[in-house]
């Protein structure tokens, strides 16, 4: 079992008075931590706070090569030049940092670029995500593309990644991990395409625990449980490791072991456990492998013999279903029924 990383991540991490304290306390209990920032409050003091508490990189986000891409999706003008002037302080300050790109219908033909741009930056790493419609995102209907068009730009930075020259690292896009297999080139760091679960959990500021941020279903809240329990014991959490209870395609999907489809969009489209909306893969069987069905060593489903009292499911925070713009799979189906089996609420 390798050990934990701590991801500080926000909204954004550095307007909280504390994070130094808290990457002080991680590193104090010998726990790995990095920053997930935009980089617009970056300083020569946060920096030898950042050094000085041993976080060990930090993200920047990129959404477009060049000033007038990126400025335009921002709406903010000015946001490449302070996006180029934190990368000059990071590199000055001798502070390794990733560049990480949500690919959108704006920048879906500009990969290879914002490639190069981050390159051009020197970043450590070019992490590419895949939008999850939540939040204000929801209500962004242009930033969807179809299934097809981001099967296409996943092979094509596929094609890339031996030469990228960085470390490049495909998120919230868990069929890379199909991809790679069925171009017979694993990547290095090849782990299962949606860790939420199953590897990673996602602890909010008021302790409520889950998959990842995206996914607003609870595990449980570390005011009422520890970690540990929470993590091997959560209902949520069972759930998500045993394929035999996911639905659709992704529930007889030959690659379910490295992939498992992005559980945040399933739940955008009404069911968690549903198939992954953006994925076009179809599964070569409607029946489970035997390998599968047997299961990998690997994916135990933990034992949640003992469940926790404390653990309950929360109901999520569906967006309304008068929102406009109902044009996407997800909205269509969207019923503000999760599908999960939800108990009774605790007063
Ligand atoms: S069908 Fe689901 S499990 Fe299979 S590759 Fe697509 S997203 Fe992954």
């Amino acid at each position: 079992m390798p050990a934990p990383i701590l991801i500080l991540s926000g909204g954004e991490p550095l307007m909280r008075p504390d994070v130094f304290s808290l990457a002080a306390l991680a590193r104090d209990l010998g726990v790995p931590a990095v920053l997930s920032t935009n980089g617009t409050l970056l300083d020569r003091e946060s920096c030898r706070r950042i050094k000085d508490t041993g976080l060990m990189r930090l993200s920047l986000s990129l959404d477009g090569p060049d000033a007038e891409s990126h400025d335009g999706f921002r709406g903010v003008p000015g946001a490449f030049a302070a996006l180029v002037a934190s990368a000059e302080l990071l590199k000055s300050e001798g502070i390794p940092f990733q560049i990480n790109s949500t690919v959108t219908p704006g920048n879906i033909t500009r990969t290879e670029d914002m490639l190069r741009t981050a390159r051009g930056l020197g970043a450590v790493g070019f992490h590419v995500f895949l939008l999850v419609p939540v939040g204000r995102a929801r209500a962004w209907d242009e930033a969807f593309l179809a299934p097809e068009a981001y099967e296409a730009a996943l092979r094509g930075l596929k094609v890339l990644e031996p030469d990228m020259g960085l470390e490049f690292k495909a998120t919230c896009a868990p069929q890379y991990q199909r991809i790679c297999r069925e171009t017979g080139s694993v990547s290095p760091r090849s782990g299962k395409g949606c860790l939420g679960g199953q590897g990673f959990m996602f602890v909010g500021h008021d302790g409520t625990c889950g998959a990842c941020g995206y996914l607003p279903l609870s595990a449980g809240n570390l005011r009422e449980a520890g970690i540990r329990e929470i993590y091997r014991a959560s209902p949520l959490f069972a759930d998500l490791r045993d394929k035999g209870r996911y639905r659709g395609k992704c529930a007889s999907c030959e690659y379910w072991q490295v992939c498992g489809g992005c559980r945040a969009r399933a739940h955008a489209s009404g069911d968690f456990l549903g198939e992954e909306p953006l994925c076009p893969h179809v599964p070569k069987s409607p029946e489970r492998p035997a390998s599968l069905a047997q299961g990998d060593p690997g994916w135990a489903r933990p034992p949640i013999s003992r469940r926790p009292k404390s653990l309950s499911w929360t109901p999520p925070r569906t967006a309304s279903r008068s929102s406009p713009g109902l044009t996407r799979p997800w909205r269509r189906g969207f019923t503000g029924n999760t599908g999960c089996r939800l108990p009774k609420q605790r007063s």
